[in-house]
């Protein structure tokens, strides 16, 4: 007996030996002494050129019959007269009439180019919201130091504050080392088909090898993580795949008053139990792992602790992610029955019985794992299977955080935001930036504006809204962004 629990105890005593080296082992990834150049002096009236963009009605429709040329026409016409340097500086070609790609031309041709994006097309306003918006989302108005608009969120910000940043640099007659395209899209928002994924097979086809693409996709998170105290700055270095899949159950038809013991409706919705009561297995490898990597150093000791070990803490740790809707979305492929359609009149027998499933794929996961998953959990051949749509969009690949892009990003932003902790992130949208695979290894997905979980809800929602001083931080990002590739 004696000997078994000093057997016990040098495990023990083992056990923790092991946790702690390994939690002491993960040191903080944060930079600290990087060089502060000088923050670029942007000046304080350009969120009103913000303002002004946001009253363009670039909205993009899932039927392209109603998309209104007329104001994608006058906001490229604005986009001209507002950025004169930028446009004598730059090339400039359209592609398919509404997306712009820029050229802005470095010295060093040895350099690899890189590329800036965003998108100028927005969602539309669900009709009947209008009224709950404090000021109408087409009036560019401020308030507060606010400005509300659709697109100030999403993504407008990103495209007027890249223009914004290079007017800034090339009025001072300064030229990177680097050559730079810069790719608006105009059609992000149904699928990119036009804009951005256009773009890259351009680019694609003039053999382009790009050295890193930033997109929008990461945000400020304010409140992002339990135990920590600092804000954290979300790189996305994955995004997540995309596919909608129809299931169609049929029954005989027929009056009500004779009904079979189950109707296609009853079977069509046993299947989506069934799927939701099957949720995809979860992990916390990929971008997620690499999350975890760059937060765990900073967090009190024990979670840190949980964290460094998670060979032996990863089930308690992604129940805690799964806790929350977006946490479980961050490790797990999704399943979202999003429509359903069945039956004509209450004393009649439906025929087809049809549900639409939205899936968010996990980097790991396929969309052939999805449909195979999906037949083996509803487990029932008389129910049909078919991808709506497209073939649906694989997940991306994980982008390194050890290339040249991530580390001007990580340095970048430590030095406008020194307060902020700099993470990679699993995006769990889709955004443009997934196009551009073929062309590099390092695609990152970010933008910083300093948000809350509430804030967020703003995104496509009711009130999308950007604090005039957040929208000079992102214009000084970009600019600093291209100062600090060269060394500046
Ligand atoms: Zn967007």
């Amino acid at each position: 007996m004696k000997i078994f629990f000093r057997i016990l105890l040098s495990l023990i005593f083992v056990l923790s030996l092991v946790l702690i080296i390994n939690t002491l082992k993960k040191t903080s990834k944060q930079f600290t002494n990087s060089h502060h150049s000088e923050t670029p002096a942007i000046n304080d009236t350009v969120y009103r050129n913000l303002a002004k963009a946001l009253t363009f009605r670039t909205v993009s429709y899932a039927d392209p019959a109603l998309l209104d040329s007329v104001q994608f026409y006058a906001f490229i016409e604005f986009v001209r007269n507002t950025y004169p340097e930028v446009h004598k500086n730059l090339s400039l070609e359209m592609i398919n009439e509404f997306a712009l790609l820029y050229k802005w031309e470095g010295t060093d041709s040895s350099l690899k180019p890189a590329l800036l994006m965003g998108h100028y097309d927005v969602v539309p306003v669900i009709q009947g919201t209008e009224q709950y918006w404090e000021n109408p989302p087409f009036s560019g108005n401020v308030k507060d130091d606010f400005i509300y608009g659709r697109g100030a969120m999403d993504d407008k910000t990103t495209v007027i504050a890249i223009l914004e940043a290079l007017e800034y640099l090339v009025a001072k007659g300064y030229k990177p080392r680097r050559s730079y395209y810069i790719a608006f899209g105009h059609d992000e928002e149904v699928l990119g088909r036009y804009g951005a994924a256009s773009i890259a097979k351009k680019l694609q086809e003039r053999e382009i090898s790009l050295e890193f693409v930033v997109d929008e996709g990461g945000i400020i998170k304010t409140d992002g993580m339990a135990g920590l105290s600092k804000a954290v700055a979300l790189v996305g270095v994955a995004e997540k795949g995309y596919v909608t899949l129809q299931l169609t159950a049929t029954g005989e038809g027929g009056h009500s008053s004779m009904p079979p013991p189950q109707t296609s409706i009853g079977m069509l919705a046993e299947a989506i139990d069934r799927l939701q009561k099957r949720p995809f297995k979860a992990g916390l490898g990929g971008a997620t792992g690499y999350m975890l990597d760059y937060i765990a150093p900073e967090m009190p000791f024990m979670k840190r602790l949980a964290m460094s070990n998670t060979w032996i803490t990863g089930g308690i740790l992604q129940s805690s992610f799964a806790q929350s809707n977006s946490g479980n979305a961050m490790i797990r492929t999704t399943i979202a029955p999003t429509i359903l359609d069945a039956g004509i009149k209450e004393n009649v027998l439906p025929v087809d019985a049809i549900a639409k499933i939205n899936f968010r794929i996990l980097p790991g996961n396929s969309v052939e794992e999805v449909i195979a998953h999906v037949r083996k959990a509803i487990n029932n051949d008389k129910i049909n299977i078919e991808i709506v749509g497209n073939s649906g969009t694989e997940p991306s690949m994980v982008s390194d955080t050890a290339s040249v892009g991530f580390r001007l990003l990580h340095r970048t932003i430590k030095e406008l935001f020194p307060e902020v902790l700099v993470a990679p992130y699993l995006v769990v949208g889709a955004t443009d930036s997934r196009y551009f695979t073929g062309l590099t290894s390092s695609i990152y997905r970010f933008m910083p504006i300093r948000l809350s979980d509430e804030d967020l809800k703003r995104v496509h929602g009711t009130n999308e809204r950007i604090h005039k001083n957040d929208f000079i931080n992102v214009v000084a990002f970009y600019a600093e962004l291209i100062l600090n590739d060269d060394g500046k």
